[in-house]
């Protein structure tokens, strides 16, 4: 039996690979077409009823130099869309016979369109996920959406996503859906024994591999690391919030955890773990899911919720996970998260949730600054703790 730390080193091997290694092996061993989806959710089940792989592109990370990518964009927007036009440009996407770009933001509603002139013989496709969760405005409306979806997949792949081959991938996705719950569950409860470092790089190897791969992974790994007697430490519990999109370098999550915080919920790759319950497996699947986003839908900054739902969201997030602080880890320059924070912000204070901040991006390379903050903030909240 593999170790957990065996199990996240072939995982990190494989997020860490922006030539997509994985998808090319898969490619040739099953003939497989592949679609690539921006963050942050895609409904992969459309494209594997399609009969094809459906690949997560999170940005190049601090893998690659940006040269061409740059002068696609203004500098005073972040880094994501740059490396993804660089990965683009370079060949590192060539695995990918098309592209979907789901509505988060206008960078990335602006990327489609680029794409599109960039890559004139890939399938692309802007999707336009419900604002309006009244079903029968944005639930209809997304189902007919979906189809649409359906449709031009089909084109590519030539396999009718008929509602039989839809039901089984849901089913496997839920099933993928129930260990990642159920990762996150034990980080909450023994945060000791899943370091987010870890646990990061098992979510996220699943936007490489086909899912069923990717839950015998995840499986393989709660085994191990309910086994592997790690010791406790004197840390704090923390929610990291706003890493929902362009996603901070692992050795930003190692250098939270070196300094004290015990992340015990997060939104990173939330697009695994965007749909926060099973999607009904009988009936008719295109409503099923459209009725699972508009149901079970994070709670997330490019995500509409009418009211002080998020601020109550997070507060209860808060609770159930036990954290004792909240630390919003958004990238420099992300719209959606940056204008929501104070929001945020606002209603953990009135719920006495101490918070502190930071930004970044895919390639920071320096933590000492952000090592020395979170330490400060680890320290204040043990001692907050110790005076009540
Ligand atoms: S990081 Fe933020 S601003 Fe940039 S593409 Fe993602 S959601 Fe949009």
């Amino acid at each position: 039996m593999r170790s957990a730390a065996e199990i996240a080193a072939v995982c990190e091997e494989i997020v860490l690979d922006v030539g997509l290694s994985c998808v090319l092996r898969h490619r040739a061993e099953s003939g497989k077409k592949a679609i690539g989806f921006l963050p942050i959710y895609a409904p992969r089940e459309v494209v594997e009823a399609a009969g094809m792989l459906s690949v997560g592109v999170l940005g190049g990370g601090d893998q690659i130099e940006i040269i061409r990518g740059d002068a696609y964009f203004q500098s005073y927007i972040c880094q994501l869309p740059r490396s993804v036009i660089e990965m683009g440009l370079s060949g590192k996407l060539d695995a990918l016979d098309g592209m979907l770009f789901p509505a988060i933001c206008d960078v990335i509603r602006n990327l489609s369109g680029m794409w599109q002139l960039l890559f004139p013989n890939k399938y692309v496709r802007y999707i336009d996920v419900p604002h309006n969760h009244d079903w029968e405005v944005g639930g209809k409306f997304y189902v007919h959406d979906l189809r649409e979806l359906g449709r031009g997949l089909a084109g590519v792949s030539g396999v009718t996503p008929s509602d039989d081959r839809l039901r089984e991938a849901i089913a496997l996705h839920n099933e993928n859906r129930r260990l990642l719950r159920a990762l996150y569950d034990l980080r909450a409860r023994a945060p000791h024994l899943v370091p987010t470092a870890e646990a990061y790089v098992v979510v996220r190897a699943g936007y490489q591999l086909p899912v069923e791969e990717h839950s015998a992974i995840v499986r393989e790994y709660l085994e191990a690391a309910r086994v592997s007697g790690r010791a406790p430490l004197d840390q704090s519990r923390v929610v990291l919030v706003g890493s929902f999109c362009e996603q901070p370098p692992l050795g930003l999550l190692k250098t939270l955890e070196r300094a004290g915080c015990y992340i015990v919920d997060d939104d990173l790759v939330l697009g695994a773990r965007f749909l926060r319950g099973d999607v009904d497996e009988t009936g008719d699947p295109w409503e099923a899911l459209a009725r699972a986003y508009i149901a079970h839908g994070s709670h997330t900054s490019s995500r509409y919720v009418a009211g002080e739902q998020k601020g109550e969201y997070l507060i209860d997030l808060c609770k159930k996970r036990k954290a004792e602080g909240v630390v919003f880890c958004a990238p420099s320059f992300c719209d959606p998260a940056l204008l929501e924070q104070p929001m945020l912000q606002t209603a953990l204070e009135a719920a006495n949730v101490q918070h502190t901040s930071f930004r970044y991006s895919e390639n920071t390379a320096q933590f000492q600054a952000i090592h020395e903050q979170a330490g400060t903030f680890s320290d204040s909240i043990r001692l907050w703790s110790e005076d009540q």
